[in-house]
């Protein structure tokens, strides 16, 4: 049985588990390398039984863990060669790392088949991930987005769990103390995704056969996670489709680990 949580989740850090069989992945290391161990050991995983960790971009809610983590623990790190070339620049991984690039194509990490796909978001080279465990569980997660491209669709369909961010309300962002300069940054196509736009996606997903939909990267500052659920349920509704019948939806956690969905 495959198993997938977010350790933790949100513009503070974010941090994705996906295990079959004993091996796993982790899909960023947005806090600490502590947090993060702690969090590893309360799932029953060693750190160095990782398979590897895919990075999805360098911002530092993604990677802040990651420098330490090395220093310790020998996991090879995979992302797009930009993304890559950019976290040694900015000194975010030790020199003796594993860096190792991956695109589009699937490749075999650790018995899992990974393939990365493009989102909108003001980073060198921001993606998302689909993942196929050896047993044909699949996962597909896309926290960083200012849009819903068509690209990213096709690769968020008949999964069987969709990890997608949910990141502001734009009430609370346009009401909320943030400059203007950074409003427009965040609700911009290069920006995130708000419960809206996520809510709609998450519905057309639904309606083709998804049934388990983790919402992540919730805005500590834009968003709560009862408006977040809300707008999927309201979506949902409007579009026939039974909340918690056809498709079950959650809120991730911030600083915890989120209930885990057994696959
Ligand atoms: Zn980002
Ligand atoms: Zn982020």
């Amino acid at each position: 049985m495959a198993r997938f949580t977010t350790l933790y989740s949100g513009s503070s850090g974010n941090c994705a588990l996906f295990e079959e069989d004993g091996r796993a992945l982790l899909i960023d290391m947005g806090r600490s390398a502590r947090s993060t161990k702690t969090a590893l050991a309360s799932l029953g995983v060693e750190p160095d039984a990782l398979g590897g960790i895919l990075v999805t971009h360098e911002h530092s809610d993604h990677v802040a863990g990651l420098n330490v983590f090395l220093k310790h623990h020998r996991v090879p790190v995979y992302a797009s060669e930009r993304t890559l070339a950019e976290l040694t620049r900015q000194n975010l991984v030790p020199e003796t790392a594993a860096l190792i690039p991956i695109d589009g194509e699937t490749v075999d990490i650790a018995g899992f088949g990974v393939s990365a796909f493009p989102t909108s978001h003001d980073a060198v080279d921001c993606h998302g991930f689909r993942i196929e465990s050896a047993k044909g569980r699949t996962l597909a997660i896309a926290t960083d987005l200012g849009y819903v491209s068509d690209e990213v669709m096709a690769n968020l369909y008949l999964a069987d769990v969709v990890a997608l961010e949910s990141n502001y309300d734009v009430n609370m962002l346009m009401t909320g103390k943030y400059p203007y300069f950074l409003k427009r940054r965040i609700a911009s196509k290069n920006g995130h995704l708000c419960n809206e736009e996520s809510a709609a996606a998450v519905t057309k997903l639904v309606t083709s056969g998804c049934n388990r939909v983790h919402l992540c990267h919730l805005s500590k500052e834009n968003n709560l996670p009862e408006l977040a659920m809300q707008s999927v349920r309201v979506a949902m509704l409007e579009a026939g489709v039974v909340p918690d019948s056809d498709c079950v939806v959650r809120a991730a956690e911030r600083f915890d680990i989120s209930p885990v969905w057994f696959l």
